[in-house]
């Protein structure tokens, strides 16, 4: 990583609910952080989020999310993320909803930004306990635009359909 260009600290979130989906993950964070410009600062324990709409018997979501330290525009990471969802999305399926593997950038420093190809703070971020929780199990005392992370997890629709997933740890 050079040393001249600054490094700005974003936060990703992970998800999937096809085929390996534990080992999905830990796939893509190692991809994530497989260049030089990216160097990973913190990892989220896994957890299980009931899929909410589409078709009945839609396997539960995997989520986790990681702290990056990057010397990449924001553009040129949501470049990166997208490449490495598309390295496993591979078998992808026809049935609404599920997906082997979703990255979105939920925050890039202190950037923001209406732009719909890539907005930040992540519009939705703030409502989902998919992210805020495992953020804030991973970071206590986060907070997003202001907002204690772990208070907004709490206030959030989908927070009954959390738990964890033991079977996902290392
Ligand atoms: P979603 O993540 O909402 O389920 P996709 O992964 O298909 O859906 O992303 C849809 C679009 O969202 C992408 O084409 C991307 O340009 C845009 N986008 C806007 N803001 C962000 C962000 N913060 N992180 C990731 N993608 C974003
Ligand atoms: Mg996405």
């Amino acid at each position: 990583m050079s040393g001249e260009r600054s490094l700005t600290r974003a936060i990703l979130a992970l998800g999937s609910n096809l085929g390996e989906r534990a080992g999905t993950l830990q796939d893509a964070v190692a991809d994530l952080v497989d260049r030089p410009e990216v160097r990973l600062d913190n990892v989220s324990p896994v957890i299980t989020t009931k899929a909410v709409g589409g078709p009945a018997g839609q396997p539960d979501f995997l989520n986790m999310v990681i702290a990056v330290y990057t010397s990449l525009t924001a553009m040129e990471l949501l470049a990166h993320c997208q490449g490495v969802e598309l390295a496993h999305h591979r078998t992808r399926e026809v049935r609404w909803g599920a997906r082997t593997l979703d990255v979105d950038i939920i925050t890039y420093g202190e950037m923001r930004s209406t732009d719909p190809v890539l907005t930040l703070p992540h519009p939705r971020a703030a409502e989902r306990a998919f992210v805020l929780y495992p953020w804030s199990l991973m970071e206590p005392h986060a907070t997003l635009q202001g907002q204690p992370v772990a208070e907004l997890a709490a206030a959030a629709a989908d927070m009954p359909g959390i738990s964890h997933a033991p079977e996902a740890q290392a």
